[in-house]
């Protein structure tokens, strides 16, 4: 038997349990093929049956019809930040972003280092980025609007879709990826590194809505173009296979379990468990907005940094891992992504419970 931990984690994070058994099942002996997948050909008929799957699944559970592209890439959310101005902001247009927080900030910054125009439609940095602007101006001549739709340092998330009309815009969705149903639709191109909410690090799923294809700058590197990973069916190089196939498992969990709507009934679940302890307490405080708060990523304060330290420790002691907040902002912070069970929730509640009774 083994021993499951509690895990919090921000990303890489939590797995399906399930998930990872059928993973372990399939390691030596992939379906009677006599290899593992991570020693597949991705040239091969079943890997390339896998991809195909993965695709096929994420257009089902996000209600995507064939005006949508699926990628799957390597590099990270990261690699994003500069392929889509470079794809996607021709010269004399302008590159517009909200500013919701370190993520959305080095993704603005990376348009700046590609020589792009670059305009702050939004910004919440005026309050430390604890709310989600509702107002935005665009630039002139804009190329597109970038929002990052959950912030997984500060711990806010939209509960809308801005309007651009014929703008593209365009989502980091790496931290809220797939944990509601959303109108995918409004979205020109979606991104999202794996490892928050969807399967393993190394692949990072973008989709693209085919009527900005024509908009893609011909002239960058191979590697660089969208043009090249939707022409080869993100099999231009070897595609980060294992991470793939493990991220085709995960999506096959998630319409298993119902769908958008299921994983998002499951999630308001999990964090109203932490949420309610935060409103009712003078001993944890929430730092965000109640509006904008975000059901995957809960940071919260305690009375003194002495306490948030002993926090910590006495949590990791009892099994609950990675309740310390980034290290750029302090406090906790509890991730309570898509495959986190309710019952880690409801363990993370009652230990926060006990704690403030022995020490307030
Ligand atoms: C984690 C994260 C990233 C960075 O992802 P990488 O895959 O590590 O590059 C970008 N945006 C958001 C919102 C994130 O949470």
């Amino acid at each position: 038997m083994y021993k499951r931990i509690h895990n919090f984690s921000a990303g890489p994070a939590v797995l399906p349990e399930e998930v990872l058994l059928e993973v372990q099942e399939e390691m030596l002996d992939y379906r009677g093929h006599g290899l593992s997948v991570m020693e597949m050909s991705h040239r091969s008929a079943p890997f390339q049956e896998i991809i195909d799957n993965a695709v096929a699944a994420v257009k089902r559970i996000m209600d995507l019809a064939d005006d949508y592209e699926v990628l799957f890439l390597q590099g990270g959310a990261s690699t994003q930040f500069y392929m889509i101005p470079l794809n996607l902001c021709p010269d004399g247009e302008v590159a517009n972003y909200i500013n919701t927080g370190s993520w959305a900030g080095k993704a603005l910054k990376e348009a700046q280092k590609m020589g792009k125009k670059m305009h702050v439609a939004a910004s919440s940095e005026d309050k430390e980025f604890t709310y989600i602007p509702r107002d935005f101006v665009l630039s002139d001549n804009p190329a597109y609007l970038h929002i990052t739709t959950n912030n997984t340092i500060r711990g806010t998330e939209y509960k809308f879709d801005p309007e651009t009309g014929d703008i593209p815009l365009i989502a980091d969705m790496s931290s809220n990826f797939m944990s509601k149903p959303v109108n995918f639709r409004k979205y020109a191109l979606i991104y999202a590194g794996a490892q928050k909410n969807i399967g393993p690090a190394g692949v990072t799923v973008v989709i693209i809505r085919k009527d900005i294809i024509p908009r893609i700058n011909s002239g960058l590197p191979t590697m660089m173009s969208y043009n090249t990973h939707i022409e080869k069916g993100s099999m231009f190089n070897t595609p980060p296979c294992f991470a793939i196939y493990v991220t085709g498992k995960v999506l096959k969990w998630i319409e298993n379990q119902g769908g958008l709507k299921a994983i998002e009934q499951n999630n308001i679940r999990k964090a109203k468990c932490i949420y309610d302890i935060l409103d009712n307490s003078r001993f944890y405080r929430g730092t965000v907005v109640r509006e904008d708060r975000s059901m995957m990523n809960i940071p919260f304060r305690l009375p003194t940094e002495e306490l948030e330290k002993k926090f910590i420790s006495e949590s990791t002691a009892q099994g609950m891992l990675n309740l310390k907040g980034h290290r750029s902002v302090g406090g906790c912070r509890a991730s309570l992504y898509n495959s986190l069970p309710l019952k880690s929730a409801q363990v993370l509640a009652e230990f926060m419970l006990d704690f403030e009774k022995k020490n307030r």
